[in-house]
């Protein structure tokens, strides 16, 4: 059976796609900030180093798949700390335990929000690799929560798209026959999103700003099922790709561009 190290494993999405992992007989070991086999901080550098070392000593030096599915929605630095950088150590700091797989591979969940407005100037930031400088820029845009702070979590999921379109085709991933991709959901009924779908007008409101006319607001056993996927043996060459797993919010708000 396939071994894996999923981060976010306590809620929502990360927690389906382990569930259903399982179920299906492969071993998962769960990292999040709270209910999991490794409790880690993955805003912090302690947190990723913790994260590397843990990992390896309990899957004892070989894993198969990486999923990289923590994420913070708050408008504040620490989503620019979990969502981009945790991500990129996430998936830096566990590559080299994939050497000994017959199949790695490893999957990041973005989001369609990365085609929602966001801030150039942190944008290029997190594109430099520069924490200090865009926790600085999140800094300056959270003093507005009610109006800048939103462009926070569109801006790292854009520049966490862009990062797996740059580094797939690398030395690093596809020259180590490592597929890398992403998965960008639309709306998923998660705690991440609880306060903003539990009525008929926050539903109707953000389905106004991210429109999903196929099915509507997903349960998040949908994105599992496309991340036990991209990560499965089953996929030889995707590389690179940012799949809109959306209800049609990509078709409609960018029809044009493929
Ligand atoms: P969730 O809040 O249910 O789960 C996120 C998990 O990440 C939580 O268990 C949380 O503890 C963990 N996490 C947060 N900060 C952490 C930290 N510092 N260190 C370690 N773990 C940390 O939300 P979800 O909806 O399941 O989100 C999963 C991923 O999907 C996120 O990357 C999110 O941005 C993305 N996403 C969600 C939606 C949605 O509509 N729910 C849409 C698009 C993308």
């Amino acid at each position: 059976p396939r071994t894996s190290v999923l981060t976010g494993a306590a809620s929502g999405i990360g927690k389906a796609t382990k569930d259903l992992l399982e179920q299906r007989g492969e071993r998962v070991i769960g990292v999040d900030i709270h209910d999991a086999e490794v409790v880690v901080d993955l805003s912090t550098a302690a947190g990723r180093a913790a994260l590397v070392q843990e990992a390896g000593r309990i899957s004892g030096g070989s894993i198969d798949a990486i999923y990289a599915v923590a994420g913070l929605a708050v408008p504040a630095p620490a989503t620019v700390a979990v969502n981009f950088f945790g991500t990129v150590a996430t998936l830096e700091g566990l590559r080299s335990l994939l050497a000994g797989s017959e199949a790695p591979r490893a999957v990041v969940v973005s989001s369609m929000a990365a085609l929602l407005p966001s801030d150039g100037e942190l944008v290029d930031l997190l594109t430099e690799g520069d924490e200090a400088a865009a926790m600085a820029r999140a800094e300056v845009l959270a003093s507005d929560p009610a109006t800048t702070g939103r462009l926070i979590y569109a801006s790292t999921k854009l520049a966490l798209s862009r990062w797996v379109r740059r580094e797939a085709a690398a030395a690093a991933w596809a020259g180590s026959d490592i597929p890398l991709n992403a998965a960008a959901p639309g709306i998923i009924a998660t705690p991440m999103t609880a306060d903003l779908i539990a009525t008929a007008e926050g539903r109707e409101q953000l389905l106004h700003v991210v429109p999903m006319p196929l099915n509507g607001i997903a349960e998040p056993i949908v994105v599992a099922r496309l991340l036990a996927w991209l990560n499965s043996e089953e996929n030889t060459h995707l590389c690179g790709q940012v799949i809109y797993v959306d209800g049609g919010s990509d078709a409609v708000l960018r029809g044009d561009s493929v």
